[in-house]
Formats: structure tokens, sequence, C-alpha cells
């Protein structure tokens, strides 16, 4: 029956074998089962150009605990993954291999460019699938998802039909921003912004009746070439007078009006500001309230178009210069300051963002979000930690229209189709060649493609079958726990509560757990750049997955950002030891053991205790894992494992174990057995792999440790003395203190004396003599009342009730022990001197770095409480002298 575990632990070759194991026994399928009940996970879909990288292995980690749990609990747990097509990330890819054999995406044409992708994608978009189950991912791969899929296509059409024709999608002019190098929109969260000192023109604008001018400050001069009014306040003395009348644009010599706008701050520059509707947003919207012309002067790479008349064709920033050159030649520049401002960057590419004005295609987004906010308001979808509901609803009721057209190829085409002949427009569900107003066929698709969110916000229900009514969406949605980091909070979990509440008419998930950044050991980021970032594959192949699922578990708690430092990692290796070899050992010790029920009626008072602590664990941890406080559940399967199971149960389960009488070896299997399979279940979502390997080699039932029974808080084993073994454990702690004080040796065995004052104390002691005999290495315990004089030349430790004394006499040899001591202080005094004038030296403390200093002030501060501590025990030993 048992089998006995190699004396090594290989991550390598267990983790293969079991993944491999789960996937071939289909234990990762769950199925629609109307006694369950449902418990769905939906996966933040990676780019499928994506590489895993420590964000993705700790997302993913917390996703597979809390499903792995649900799994064993009894759940029908569903784990949906999948893959985002990310349009313009691919593109770039497949534009990149292009470029390298001397193309560019327009030579191959639209339809070629996307066999190209889609070829790339069957070649390398499984990268990142491979990667996630490596990290032990227990998916339902069975029902992958790619949001370019047939299925989540039609979702994405329908999605786009019904908005349009409820009149919340629109085409219109708009000012977007428009990224030169990327050529395309970007959505507002996609623009970067940063502080830039750049510089402030000053230039005259004369008045047409030749009364004087108008001055007006700019930063991007190149853009009066569209400008259509020039504004000021109507609150503003200065100006009151010349509202109304007329001005001459320099360089283009157009007549433009003065206009009044409440929107103008007066304390900026001179007061009046020059409006461009074309590549402003905000003079945009000033454009619409005063009804002014929209003259667009650059085209799509930031060049200047035909409407910037002899200047057509320059760079925007050449532009610029000679316009900055003709306005100086002809006395309109008045002075140049340097300003510090904000500007938008491309978040991909960096190049400065270009707000321009075009046609897009657009959601209205009033009507959807106000659904979206109430949801939360009521708390039927919750954000974990709650700090980020603010930043959410504060998004939400703040929003502009979606900007949902991008200038790609790679991505969901817009399915409106016009018309050459009649002009007309449609929007179709199907493809569509003939015109339904003229019958005739000279019709053309629309060029762009809906941006990558607009499909990745329908995943938790297009994932499910939507639009068809699928049994998988009827029982599974809405999901359970979404797991996201909170970068995306807007791009993606938001616009999945609204599209959701438009179309399912009721929320996608319960619980939004929000996961930090996985910072490096000095709290930067990771990143490229500063080549700090740590391979999550690498730390995989290593030391296992589990080691490295267990050190993204332990200090995580939501919302937080995390670091990880290889210290950490070593850590977690040594606890997948620390279980292998306490397995190893009670399976070692199991020879006849048969599992049953514990007898309760035979167990000693450490069994209790051992029974109790297991049972209270298992309750802390099925309770913290469904607050999703990971970090707090590892923590104590870890504290209970190493401390309580092996430090100290397993040393005292060694007396009965090895003393001969069977009954009592049998009781210790019993309650080792036990407590043993229970920890590796609570353990097996953390660290999937060695748990497996483990209990298929102890007698069990199933075929995996995965779809066994979650263990139980069990009143039974609340035994009320079971806190009696602190007791023992006190003592036990005190004489091992007192030996490792004074340095005795550990092949030694001591005496000890108990002096009690409490009776219930007393007996609690006696009845442990043996733990206290073998643990402490003790060869003798006397009792003494409260009354009796202390022992001599004694040294003494109290715990609750009783004061424990280890006479010294024949232990150590007092002289020979204080003439060490001394000498141990002579040298700690030359180093704290050494130091102290390291630390005294103003030449050190200019010149060092930061962190050498620090090190050496933790240096004194160690020397100075060791001689504190030889201090303390030279004392003692004068004193028994
Ligand atoms: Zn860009
Ligand atoms: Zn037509």
């Amino acid at each position: 029956m048992e089998k006995n575990l190699p004396s090594v632990y290989n991550p390598k070759e267990v983790e293969e074998k079991w993944y491999e194991y789960w996937e071939r026994e289909n234990l990762f399928y769950a199925e629609a089962d109307s006694k369950k009940e449902p418990f769905t996970i939906v996966i933040p879909p990676p780019n499928v150009t994506g590489q895993l990288h420590m964000g993705h292995a700790l997302n993913n980690t917390l996703q597979d605990i809390i499903i792995r749990a649900k799994r064993m609990q009894g759940y029908s747990a569903l784990w949906l993954p999948g893959t985002d097509h990310a349009g313009i990330a691919t593109e770039a890819k497949v534009k990149e291999q292009l470029a390298e054999e001397g193309f560019s995406k327009y030579d191959l044409g639209r339809e070629k460019f996307l066999e190209r992708v889609w070829a790339w994608k069957e070649k390398y978009g499984g990268t990142i699938i491979k990667q996630l189950k490596k990290l032990g991912s227990s998916c339902d791969w069975s029902r992958l998802r790619f949001t370019m899929d047939e299925g989540l296509s039609k979702a994405v059409r329908e999605v786009f039909v019904r908005l349009y024709e409820k009149g919340l999608i629109y085409r219109g002019d708009y000012i977007v921003n428009w990224c030169p190098t990327c050529k395309t929109t970007l959505s507002d969260i996609e623009v970067e912004h940063e502080d830039e000192t750049g510089k402030l023109y000053y230039v005259k604008y004369p008045l047409k009746d030749g009364s004087g001018h108008l001055m007006v400050a700019t930063t991007r001069p190149e853009t009066m070439l569209g400008d259509t009014a020039v504004a000021v306040n109507p609150e503003d003395e200065r100006y009151r007078h010349l509202v109304g009348k007329t001005l001459i644009l320099p360089v283009m010599g157009r007549e433009i009006p003065i206009i009044a706008d409440s929107y103008v701050d007066m304390e900026f520059g001179t007061g009046a500001v020059k409006v461009t509707p074309g590549h402003d947003p905000n003079d945009f919207e000033m454009g619409l309230r005063h009804d002014l012309p929209v003259i667009n002067v650059m085209d799509e790479n930031g060049h200047m178009n035909e409407n910037a008349g002899k200047f057509a064709g320059l760079d925007r920033y050449e532009c610029r210069k000679l316009i900055l050159k003709e306005l100086e030649e002809k006395g309109n520049l008045e002075k140049i300051e340097d300003l510090s401002h904000s500007v938008g960057h491309c978040y991909r590419c960096n190049t400065t963002v270009e707000p321009m004005v075009s046609k897009q295609w657009f959601v209205k987004m009033k009507p959807l979000a106000a659904p979206a906010i109430e949801v939360v308001k009521q708390g039927k979808v919750q954000f974990v930690p709650d700090r980020f509901t603010r930043i959410y609803l504060n998004w939400l009721e703040n929003i502009r229209d979606w900007c949902i057209s991008r200038q790609l190829w790679w991505g969901h085409r817009i399915p409106a189709w016009y018309c050459k002949d009649c002009g007309e427009m449609t929007v179709s569900r199907e493809d569509i060649t003939v015109c339904p107003k003229c019958g005739r066929t000279h019709i053309e698709q629309d060029q762009d493609v809906l941006d990558t969110w607009f499909s990745s916000a329908l995943w938790p229900f297009s994932t499910l079958g939507w639009p068809d009514e699928t049994e998988d969406l009827k029982y599974f949605y809405p999901t359970s726990v979404l797991v996201t980091a909170y970068d995306i909070i807007f791009f993606w979990v938001a616009r999945m509560i609204f599209s959701a509440m438009e179309f399912m008419k009721q929320e996608p998930f319960k619980y939004v757990v929000i996961t930090g950044l996985v910072r490096d050991a000095l709290g930067r980021k990771m990143s490229k750049s500063l080549g700090n970032g740590i391979d999550p594959l690498e730390v995989i192949d290593k030391y296992g997955a589990d080691t490295l699922r267990f050190t993204l578990s332990t200090g995580n708690a939501p919302g937080n950002d995390m670091r990880f430092y290889w210290e950490k990692v070593e850590a977690s290796r040594n606890f997948a030891n620390k279980i292998w070899n306490a397995s190893r050992f009670v399976m070692m010790n199991l020879e006849g053991f048969k599992p049953g029920e514990v007898d309760i009626q035979a167990l000693t008072l450490k069994d209790r205790w051992i029974l109790k602590r297991i049972n209270d664990i298992t309750k802390e941890v099925t309770q913290a894992l469904d607050k999703f406080e990971i970090g707090i559940a590892a923590q104590n399967i870890y504290d209970f494992f190493w401390s309580e199971f092996c430090d100290w149960y397993i040393e005292m389960a060694k007396i009965d174990l090895y003393g001969g009488d069977d009954l009592a070896k049998k009781r210790a299997q019993q309650v080792l057995y036990f407590v043993l399979e229970r920890a590796l279940k609570l353990l097996h979502p953390f660290m999937p792999f060695i748990t497996e390997e483990i209990w298929q080699h102890l007698p069990h039932d199933g075929r995996s440790i995965m779809v066994s029974k979650w263990p139980e808080y069990d009143p039974a084993w609340d035994f009320t003395d079971a806190g009696d073994m602190e007791v023992v454990m006190d003592a036990v702690r005190g004489i091992r203190n007192i030996r490792a004080e004074m340095n005795v040796s550990p092949a030694r065995k001591a005496k000890a004396v108990a002096r009690v004052s409490d009776p219930f104390v007393m007996d609690i002691l006696k009845n442990s003599t043996e733990i206290i005999h073998t643990l402490a290495k003790v060869e003798d315990m006397e009792f003494i009342t409260q009354d009796s004089p202390a022992p001599h030349k004694a040294l003494t430790y109290v715990i609750k009730g009783a004061e424990i004394f280890v006479p010294m006499e024949g232990l150590v040899d007092i002289e020979t022990e204080i003439e060490r001591l001394q000498k141990e202080h002579t040298n700690l005094e030359k180093e704290i001197d050494r130091v102290s004038k390291k630390l005294s030296n103003e030449g050190f403390l200019a010149k060092a770095p930061q962190d050498v200093v620090e090190k050496e002030r933790q240096k004194e501060k160690d020397y100075r409480d060791m001689m504190e501590k030889v201090e303390q025990r030279l004392n003692m030993l004068k004193e028994l002298k």
C-alpha cells in the first residue's frame, strides 16, 4: 500500500507528469451539473502576442488557487481560458516581420496581410497558453476561446448592430487623440500625460479695423493655421469692448471673429485664446457652442495638409519653425516664455499625440454608464479591496463617449457598408453585397476595425455562447469573481460591467479582486529598460512552479503591490522541501497502517492539540480564501505546517512511534496520517504538484487530490483542553533557552526542577514528562511546591503557574564558560569601536552610498545587542559562582 518517496524532491519530473495526468483524466473540465453549484472565473485574456511575465504569473496563480479550492469544495468550478487578438500589438509584430522582408502591409493589401496575421497567430499565439500550463493553471482548455473566433465575432456583430439600432452607436466628426506614428486613434486612457518644459509663444492678431491688435498665447503655433476664432472670457473687463469684432489671422490672412466663452481662463497667458476646433478637444467643444467651422490642417502622418496653404507637406514641427520665423519677421511675435505643461503621449510608442478631427464611430456612454454605476452602488458587484470602488465610480460618472473605431486591419471590421451610388450607409449582422436602397452592388465596407476592448468587454458572456441561449450561459453566468490588475479597471472592467448590464441585464461577476504590481527587491517596477525583470519561466525552471506560486501567494494582499526577490523564492523552495521531508518521514513510519476513523477516546493531550490546531487552520484558511486574502491563507498553512506539525508534533510523535507500545504507535500513525492528509489538501491550491505527488503515495481514495474533498471544520475536534499543550511547550522552550544561553552541548542531558504554584499546571506537566524529557533533553524532572526554596546554582524560566529551574552543576564548567565569554566580550568591544569610528568619520558619511552607511549602522546595533547578551550571561554565571 504505502510506497516510499524518493529522498530528494525533483519538481521538473513531478510537475510535468501530473499536469499531463490531470489533462488526460479531464479533471479541469467543468460540467453544467444541476446537482452542483457553479463557480466561474473567466481569465483576463492575455494578448495572443503575450509572453508570461510576473504580472501574469501572479494573477493566474491567484485565480488557480481560488478555482482549485472551490473545485475541492464541491462546486462545478469553471475557469474559462482564452486569448485576446490585441489589435495594435499583433499588427505591430507582423509589420516587423514584413519589414524584415522589405514589405509594408500596404504592399500586401488587406486580405493577404490578414492571412499573414492568422498564420502568425497559429504559429506563435499558443505560447502564452503553454506557459500558463507550466504554471499549473487548471483552466478548462476544452472551452478555450479567442476574441476573433467565430462565436465571439458573432457576438461582436450582434452588439454593434443592437447598439446602432438603439441609437447608442453613431458616426460623427469628433476630435480624437491621434498617434501619427501608429496612425490610429487612441482612447483617452491610452494617452499618457507627462510634464514637459515647452514654450509659450505670444502672438499679435491685428484687428481688421486697424485699431490695434489682440495678443494670444499658444504652445503649438502651427495649429494657428486652423484657427477659426479668438475667445475671451465674458467677465473680462479688458476685452469686453472687442467681443464681436473681427481679427485678421496672421500668416493666413483669414478673417476670424472674437467670441466670448466662459471656458476661457482669464489668468492664463493674456486671457485671450486662439480657437482651433480641428486640433484641440476644448476648442472643439467651444466650436460646437459657437457654431464655428472646423479646419483640419494636418494629415494622418502629422504633416501639414492642403489647408495649411504654403506649408502643406511639411512635418508639424518643421512647420512650427517656419511660422515662428515669419511671425517674427512681420513683427507679430511679441515674446516667448518657458512653460511647464502636461503633454499627451501615445502609450505604445511615446509619440506626442495630436488631437485631430475625423470621422469616427462612437458609443454613447451616458445611458450605458448609468446601470453600471447603479449595480456597483447596490453592492451587486464588489471591488476587493473596496477603495477601488471610488475610482471606478468617479470614472463612470464623468465618462465621455467611447471612440471605438481604429485605423487597423487586424480586428473586427466595422459592419457598416457604404453605397457609392446613392450614398446609403447600411449596418448589418450579415455581410452585404447589394445596396438595400438602390439595389446596386457598388458598395464597400467600412475600412476601420473595432477597438480591441470592444470584444473583450463582452468576454464574460460571449465566451459562454451569447447571443445563443446555451446551457453554459444559463448555468455558469453570472461569473463569480474576476481577478485583474488595477491598470485595466477602465479599459476593461468598467466596459464589461456596462456591456453585461445592457445585454444580460445582470452583473458579469460578483467580485472584482484587484491585484497589485510585482516589483523588484528594491520596490521598483520591473522593466526592460532597468533590466530588473525576473522571468517567471526561469523561476519555474530552477525551482518548480509550486515554489513560484507559493512565493507569489505569501505576503499578497488584494490591491497592494508586492516585492519579489530570490531569497523569498529560496524560502518557498525550503518550504517545499520541508513538506517533502515531513511526508517522507510519515510514510516511512506507516508500516502496518490502515486508514480509518481516529479513535477520540484513545487520544493523548498532544494528539488532541494537533487535531484541534489543524481543525482551526482548516477554518482560517477556508475563511481567508473566501475573502480572497490569499496571503493570509498561505501564511496560516505555512506556520502550521512548519512549526506546529513538523517542529512540535512530529518530534513528540516519535515517542509513540518508537516507544515499543503497539497501541500508542497505531494511534500516532492515525493522527500523523490524518493531519498530513488534511494539510496537503489545504496546501493543494497553492502548491498543486508536490501535494499531488505526495498524496498519490499515501493511502488514498479517488483519482487525484485536486478532486478530493476539501477539509471541513468539525466542532468535534475542538478539544477544550488542547491549550494545555501550550504549558508543556512553554516549559520545553524555557529549558531549551537556558541550554542555548549557557552553551550546553546538545549531547548532555540536563536536570530540571519545576516549582509549581498552580495544581492544574502540576497535573499537566506531570502527565507530559516524557515529552519534556525527549524534546528538552532532560533526564530527570523534579516537582516541588511553591514554598520550597529554589534549587542551588540554577537558572530559571517562568511559565504560567510555575517556575522551571535548570541547575548548572555538572552541566557547564562555569570557569571555562566565563573565560570564553570574556574573550567574546573583548572582541565585540573592538568591533564596536571600529564601527563607531567609521560612523563618526565625516568623510565616510559624505562619500559612502546611503545603503552602505545603513549597513554599518545596522552592524553597530547588532554588535551592541550581542554585547548586552554576553554581559547578561556573564552576570548570571558570576552569580552562580
Ligand atoms: Zn503610437
Ligand atoms: Zn445605394
